[in-house]
């Protein structure tokens, strides 16, 4: 395959468009949330003429209740629509992390990308902020409440697109490329039949909702309240946009039929069962339905062919607990368009499946890491069940030092490097140091004072 695809390419079903609008662009993107409005700006920023669908009409709801930090907001800015987000009366989250009975590893955010702080918005909000703004951007046509329902394929590759608008006739576009910015049930990557890799299914499924007078902790926060004693369950508030507060509750997949009876018990009651946050709530009122995501395997699926590629959620999916989807949508789309510059600047000789090839293991390898972390702390829980508590002091310790914490909590918006902090060396030196430092000079001062008898204790 040439850099330069065919101009006179033979479209099968050429009349099949009953409008007498344009049907063919350089590049049908499918899907116009995160990942799909990125894409099309990035690439209509390089003079690309492109095609956006999405079945939605926005404003609509998604079930996402996201924060998200300075590596997405670069991007954002990047695509011009950051000024419209920022816009929308939303609180810079300056703290952020953990707090269970134990420790408490809420800490300040370090500066990422030249922002030390995170933003938490409704979804419906966010994603019709950027539509409005990407409907005046030249070399994007958006075509809103359009379902795309089959690919069109030529000589062995996707040349196009077929569905509905609002459940009208069938109507066929055409492009030298077909994004799938689809999300998790992407048809775009059902019909090239895209193989899932990597795959492991998530722990735990979400249910959560926005409230109205939630008490702050002083300042804009983002905190996951977790139990060192009962794992089972977490709750996460996050200080959202226009005075609301999300408050999401982790509940186990494995156990999710028995929570699905009664999402709004599965909810309230879990976050009340966490006596801050019930204290915080005291006097909150609930402004939402309640939103849920049920048991779900992260994978990577194969996210490039014959003029085909996959972006966002479509091509990666990670446990939502993360916090990492929106950045790795946004990054994600941002290496696409990078390689889509490769393979389209003028006498390219980079082919179209070489530029996605490297798209894809460029994507892969900045997102493994926080994948793979996630993975071995669930596989670490399988560990605990035999007695061995890696976790629980490791995070004690981190929590006792500012300087750990922040680096820790840097992980979540890329300011530290996961390997570079979640590294085996790394941890037992963490934990030696907080040994040295804190246990047992603690435990001397027990012995010394009588109020303990010494014993060799394993982390
Ligand atoms: C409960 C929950 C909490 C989360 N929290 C966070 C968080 O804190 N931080 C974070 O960064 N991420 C979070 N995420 C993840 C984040 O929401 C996703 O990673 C992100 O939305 C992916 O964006 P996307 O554009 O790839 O896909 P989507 O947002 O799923 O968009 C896909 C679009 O494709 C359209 N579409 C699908 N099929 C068709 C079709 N056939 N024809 C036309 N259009 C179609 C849909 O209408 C949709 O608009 C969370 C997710 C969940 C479920």
């Amino acid at each position: 395959m040439s850099g330069v695809f065919e101009n006179n390419l033979q479209h099968p079903s050429r009349t099949a468009n009953p409008s007498t609008e344009r049907d063919t662009f350089d590049v049908i993107v499918v899907g116009a949330r995160i990942a799909g409005s990125a894409t099309a700006t990035l690439l209509a920023q390089q003079g690309a003429e492109v095609l956006l669908l999405d079945r939605a009409t926005f404003p609509a709801p998604t079930v996402s209740c996201p924060i998200f930090h300075g590596n997405s907001m670069r991007i954002l800015e990047k695509m011009g629509v950051l000024a419209d987000i920022e816009a929308l009366d939303v609180p810079r989250i300056r703290r952020y992390g953990i707090r269970t009975e134990e420790f408490d590893l809420v800490a300040r955010l370090p500066r990422s990308n030249g922002r030390d702080y995170a933003y938490s918005i409704r979804r419906d909000v966010m994603d019709n902020a950027i539509m409005q703004r990407i409907r005046t951007y030249p070399g994007i046509t958006v075509r809103e409440g359009f379902s795309v329902t089959g690919l069109v394929w030529a000589n062995g590759r996707v040349v196009g697109v077929r569905g509905r608008q609002n459940g009208k006739a069938e109507q066929t576009f055409y492009a030298r490329a077909v994004v799938g910015a689809d999300g998790k049930r992407s048809i775009v990557a059902r019909e090239v039949e895209a193989e899932k890799y990597a795959a492991h299914p998530n722990p735990s499924c979400i249910y959560y909702a926005y409230y109205r007078n939630f008490e702050s902790i002083g300042e804009p926060s983002a905190v996951v309240y977790a139990s060192v004693e009962d794992r089972e369950k977490a709750v996460l508030v996050f200080d959202a946009d226009n005075g609301l507060t999300v408050v999401s509750v982790g509940v186990p997949a494995a156990r999710f039929d028995e929570y699905r009876k009664d999402p709004e018990a599965t909810l309230e009651t879990t976050w009340r069962s966490f006596p801050e946050v019930a204290e915080r709530g005291r006097n909150a009122e609930r402004v939402t339905s309640i939103m849920g995501q049920g048991p779900m395997d992260s994978y990577y699926r194969q996210s490039y062919g014959p003029g085909w590629v996959l972006v966002g959620d479509a091509g990666h999916y990670i446990d939502p607990i993360t916090g990492q989807g929106i950045n790795y949508a946004l990054r994600g789309a941002e290496l696409l368009a990078e390689a889509w510059a490769r393979f389209n600047q003028p006498g390219a000789r980079v082919s179209w499946l070489k530029a996605m090839s490297e798209y894809q293991a460029h994507r892969d390898a900045e997102t493994r890491p926080i994948f793979d972390m996630y993975y071995v702390g669930e596989q670490m829980q399988l560990i605990n069940k035999l007695g061995i508590d890696i976790g629980r002091p490791l995070f004690r310790a981190i929590s006792r030092r500012a300087d750990l914490a922040t680096r820790y909590i840097g992980i979540s918006n890329g300011a530290t490097r996961v390997n570079e902090f979640m590294n085996a060396q790394n941890i037992a030196r963490i934990l030696v140091e907080d040994a040295l430092m804190f246990e047992m000079p603690h435990r001397l001062l027990q012995m010394v004072s009588g109020t303990a008898t010494p014993t060799l204790r394993t982390a």
